[in-house]
């Protein structure tokens, strides 16, 4: 198979910095595009992935999944695009298509597993997959989303993880006019998991550990906000809520944000921590509560979100950076310090 080479920034350990590399892609083939990358987002489970939090990550590994660019080549079978095209690649670039889960367009449980971006298995090349922080990237058809034309790209970029991981459980579990939202970590997923509620209908709450974040909850759509780490506060809204959606990356206490709903309440936790989280049988049992987790959404759904955010005019607050900064991003994200996600601009990488 043929392949060109372009520049990337990736790490060759878990406790290096990440630099610049060359990475090989392989040539257009027949279902294929080529993009242009203009921008990609920077989610916690690059950081988690880069410093191998949850094991297997192979080296190089070149993050970033939550990528916008402009097609540049299609092969010769593609039908859904052109060369012009602003087109976007979320956390996945194949998988089976043909299991029950891919049949129902839930390509993200793949039961052969999919193929995810950036550490996934790139059968092609018999190579790790990698990711947005490059210059260029080539993607079969089926897994390119069509952009909305009103919404500023760089803000667009973070719909493709942040978007669609806080869209789709707000879907399955029915979220809209009068259910009551938690929404917990209001980081990249959870300041989009606050827009993407309200703009469903729902009553939204904030619960955050950042007193800096308390103004910005209004301004993002929140009705009210709860700070977690205040006793009192957490006590005053016990048994308060239907939903609750937990985009923590960090170690916490599930049952504190467990007493927090209602009688038959459901708490989906899409944050994931490097290790696991002790749920008390008592959190659940007396008020008949579920605790249950979502990963991202299929390429339909994911297709759904970006056109229900073009047409209600949502995209993420961000803080655009170069690529030469990534390292300083990832530090400031550890400490919760970023409003609310960092977007490379690629452009820094192609100079
Ligand atoms: P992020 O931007 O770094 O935000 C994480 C937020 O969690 C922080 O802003 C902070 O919010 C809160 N937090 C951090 N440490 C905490 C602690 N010790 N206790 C309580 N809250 C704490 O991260 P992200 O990119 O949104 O990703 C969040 C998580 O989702 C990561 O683990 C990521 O890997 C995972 N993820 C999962 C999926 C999926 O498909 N399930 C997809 C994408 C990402 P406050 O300041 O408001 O407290
Ligand atoms: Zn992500
Ligand atoms: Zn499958």
């Amino acid at each position: 198979m043929n392949t060109f080479s372009v520049k990337a920034f990736g790490t060759e350990a878990p406790e290096a910095d990440l630099k610049q590399l060359a990475i090989s892609r392989r040539q257009v083939t027949s279902n294929d595009v080529e993009i242009d990358i203009l921008f990609c987002g920077v989610c916690h489970s690059d950081i988690h992935t880069a410093r191998n939090e949850w094991h297997g990550t192979k080296y190089p590994n070149v993050p970033g999944h939550e990528i916008v660019g402009r097609i540049t080549e299609i092969g010769d079978k593609v039908t859904k695009f052109k060369v012009g095209d602003l087109v976007g690649v979320g956390c996945m670039v194949d998988s089976c298509r043909e299991c029950e889960s891919c049949k129902e367009g839930l390509e993200q449980f793949c039961e052969k597993g999919n193929i995810q971006t950036y550490n996934g298995h790139e059968n092609q090349l018999n190579q790790q997959t990698f990711g947005g922080y490059s210059e260029r990237v080539v993607v079969t058809e089926d897994f390119v989303l069509r952009v909305p034309e009103n919404l500023d790209l760089a803000a667009t970029a973070p719909l493709l993880c942040a978007g669609i991981t806080t869209y789709s459980p707000l879907r399955h579990w029915k979220v809209g006019p009068g259910t009551k939202v938690g929404v917990v970590g209001i980081g990249g997923l959870g300041h989009m998991g606050v827009k993407l509620a309200k703009a469903m209908g729902a009553y939204v709450v904030v619960i955050t550990t950042s007193m800096s974040k308390i103004e910005d909850a209004k301004r993002l759509g929140a009705d009210d906000v709860i700070l977690s780490n205040d006793e009192e506060q957490m006590k005053n809204n016990t048994n308060t809520l239907n939903f609750i959606l937990d985009c923590v990356s960090a170690q916490h206490d599930i049952n504190a944000y467990l007493s927090l709903l209602k009688r038959d309440g459901q708490l989906t936790i899409v944050g994931a921590p490097e290790l696991p989280l002790p749920v008390a049988a008592f959190s659940l049992i007396p008020k008949r509560k579920s605790f249950s987790g979502s990963s991202i959404g299929g390429i339909a759904e994911t297709q759904d979100m970006l056109d229900f955010c073009g047409e209600h005019n949502i995209t993420s607050d961000i803080e655009l950076i170069r690529m030469q900064d990534i390292n300083m991003a990832y530090g400031r994200m550890l400490k919760g310090d970023v409003k609310y996600r960092f977007v490379i601009d690629m452009a820094s990488l192609k100079s």
